[in-house]
């Protein structure tokens, strides 16, 4: 295999494989060789499984042979270290975990296997992906591909790093309040969070389980769109998951965005936003113009304003609920040096979780106890319905709407590590999407001081076609997404 893994794509690794001008285990084998070489530096693989990896790309390689190759056949990629893998180490990034070996493939991990995928390693991330950084890792920080002294964001930053590296073709991330985008952004790379209920949860470690999605990390929204179609789709296993009908997600994509109506939400033009985002964004705006769409500025939805004080009731509130499970007596980390049940409990959660982890869990109790139920949480929950209804309202007129992913390039590591509310503001942009449980999507369109752009486009509820076509539009068009960091 030749050297230039910064061009291959799914798409065109697919077609080198499929003409057999390329094994999967050539592919993998050289995917695994430049993990070796500079995860070092980037540090954004935990876990790496070699064998089972060549062992799948061996199996891959039987099914190419076989005629029976879908596009993820063969093809090398990262799981998000909260997604479970079978018989391979799951930590969340977390001492609570850092042993803890799944008996089980989450949904997305099983369909995968399915299609003949062949995952190389567990990604980086936040601990529980409780963050925007991944700083929170109780590992390792990761680092900007682009600039090792800043972060890749978070929570899914090693999944963002490792595709913008070129240590695998794709990744799966999760996205919670902006994970999978905000790393996408930073990294340059194209992140999708999927319509709440569109990819099944099961095997997620649940963090936010209203606002919990899974999505893929890839190189453009080609190669997206050929992951959605493994992945989505009805599970009987998640309660919450749709049984709406999954569409060919390639289908439609055109460089042609003639009849489509975009709206322009002012509150995420935020104070604060560094000017450099705002001409980039402005500017791929434009584009999106020249490519046919019809733009309207000034769309106003009121209620996001708000959207970073529900966040941090509901994520918290159901953090605290799902961590509640990690006492351990069942899995994962253990004090036991203790003489009662109670202090080992104590002593598990005091030592098996990051002060990140512990604020949450804090604050989720608060929030929930008898006292300040009424005043925080239902109160949440009421605006929560208030940012939904305004979303569709939007919709009713407006095909999609653009905003930045960020209001920042990427940060410094430890700019914001000792002060959250700094850390929790570089999401102002992505939360209020899940609060609404709409998809949207993060896409390269620029570059400030040397440094990752990301464009946000939100949809209505199982819209992700249109997402994927705005985006193959405007790659057709812009060449952002083909610029790749010299590690
Ligand atoms: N940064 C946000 C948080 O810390 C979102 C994280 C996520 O999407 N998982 O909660």
């Amino acid at each position: 295999m030749t050297d230039n893994y910064a061009d291959l794509t799914i798409r065109s690794a697919h077609e080198l494989l499929k003409a057999k001008k390329l094994s999967s285990v050539e592919l993998t084998k050289a995917y695994l060789a430049r993990i070796k070489k500079i995860d070092q530096r980037v540090r954004a693989v935990v876990t790496v499984t070699e064998d089972s990896a060549l062992q799948q790309a061996r199996k891959a390689d039987e099914l190419i042979a076989s005629g029976k190759a879908d596009h993820l056949t063969g093809i090398p990629m990262l799981i998000k270290d909260n997604i479970c893998t079978s018989g391979v180490k799951t930590t969340c990034s977390s001492k609570m975990l850092e042993n803890f070996v799944p008996p089980y493939n989450a949904t997305v991990v099983e369909k995968l296997n399915h299609a003949g995928a062949v995952m190389i390693g567990k990604a980086n991330m936040d601990e529980f992906a409780m963050g925007s950084s991944t700083e929170n890792s109780a590992f390792f920080t990761t680092h900007n591909p682009w600039d090792p002294s800043r972060v890749p964001g978070g929570s899914s930053g090693g999944s963002a790093a490792g595709v913008a590296a070129s240590e695998a073709l794709y990744a799966l991330g999760s996205d919670t309040g902006g994970s999978i985008r905000q790393p996408a952004g930073f990294c340059n790379v194209t992140g999708l969070k999927p319509t709440y209920g569109r990819v099944s949860r099961y095997g997620l470690v649940a963090f936010a389980s209203s606002l919990d999605q899974i999505g893929p990390l890839t190189k453009d929204a080609l190669d997206s769109a050929l992951v959605m179609n493994v992945i989505a789709g009805y599970d009987p296993r998640d309660s919450t998951s749709a049984p709406e009908p999954v569409p060919d997600y390639t289908k439609g994509l055109t460089a042609d965005l003639k009849g489509m109506k975009i709206g322009i939400p002012q509150e995420y033009f935020v104070e604060g936003m560094q000017s450099e985002v705002e001409v980039a964004i402005k500017d791929a705006i434009r584009k999106l113009e020249e490519l046919g769409a019809k733009v309207e500025w000034g769309v106003s939805l009121p209620h996001t304003r708000h959207a970073l004080a529900v966040y941090y009731i509901i994520a918290p509130s159901e953090a605290s609920a799902n961590l509640a499970r990690y006492d351990g007596a069942k899995y994962g980390f253990s004090y036991k040096d203790t003489g009662s049940m109670w202090e080992g409990m104590e002593k598990t959660k005091q030592f098996g979780f990051g002060a990140e982890v512990k604020r949450r869990i804090m604050l989720g109790t608060y929030a929930l106890s008898s006292g300040y139920y009424d005043a925080y949480y239902l109160k949440a929950q009421k605006v929560r319905t208030l940012i939904r209804h305004e979303f569709d309202q939007a919709f009713e007129k407006y095909d999609a709407l653009v905003t930045p992913t960020s209001p920042t390039v990427p940060f410094r590591i430890g700019e914001k590590a000792d002060n959250p509310l700094q850390m929790y503001l570089s999401d102002v942009c992505t939360l209020p999407i899940n609060i609404a449980g709409v998809p949207a999507i993060s896409i390269p369109a620029g570059f400030g001081g040397g440094l990752p752009i990301g464009m946000q486009v939100i949809g209505k509820p199982f819209s992700e076609p249109t997402l994927l076509k705005i985006s193959y539009a405007y790659q057709q068009v812009t060449d952002w997404h083909k610029r790749k960091p010299r590690v």
